[in-house]
C-alpha cells in the first residue's frame, strides 16, 4: 500500500525522471524537517528492478525497505517504517539516486 504520491512533470519512467531531478526540487515533495534529516540516512542495496520500479534498503536503527514506482506519471513511494507520510528514507533514496546520476 503506497504511502507517498509525488506528482512529476511528463517524463517517460522513473529513471529517466530521477536523473533529471535536481536536489532543489525535493524542498516542494518533502517537509523540510523531513528532507534534513534525510542526509543523515544511509542508504543500500538501491537498485532498479526497471526502469519503473526502484528497491532500496535505508539504514537507521532497523533496516527499512523503500520501494518507488512509477504509475501514471506519479511516483508512488512506499517504507516499512511507521512514519506515514513522505518519510525521511524515501527522500534519502531519492537524494542517493540523484548524486549517483550526477556522475
Ligand atoms: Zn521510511
Amino acid at each position: 500500500m503506497p504511502k507517498t504520491q509525488i506528482a512529476t512533470t511528463r517524463h517517460p519512467n522513473l529513471k529517466e525522471y530521477l536523473t533529471q531531478l535536481r536536489e532543489f526540487r525535493l524542498d516542494d515533495m518533502f517537509e523540510t524537517r523531513v528532507l534534513g534529516r534525510a542526509y543523515e540516512v544511509e542508504v543500500n542495496e538501491s537498485t532498479f528492478i526497471d526502469d519503473f520500479h526502484l528497491e532500496a534498503t535505508a539504514v537507521g536503527s532497523t533496516h527499512y525497505k523503500v520501494e518507488l514506482r512509477w504509475v501514471e506519471n506519479k511516483i508512488l513511494a512506499n517504507c516499512t517504517c511507521p512514519y506515514d507520510k513522505n518519510c525521511k528514507h524515501v527522500a534519502a533514496v531519492i537524494l542517493k539516486d540523484i548524486r549517483r546520476s550526477s556522475y
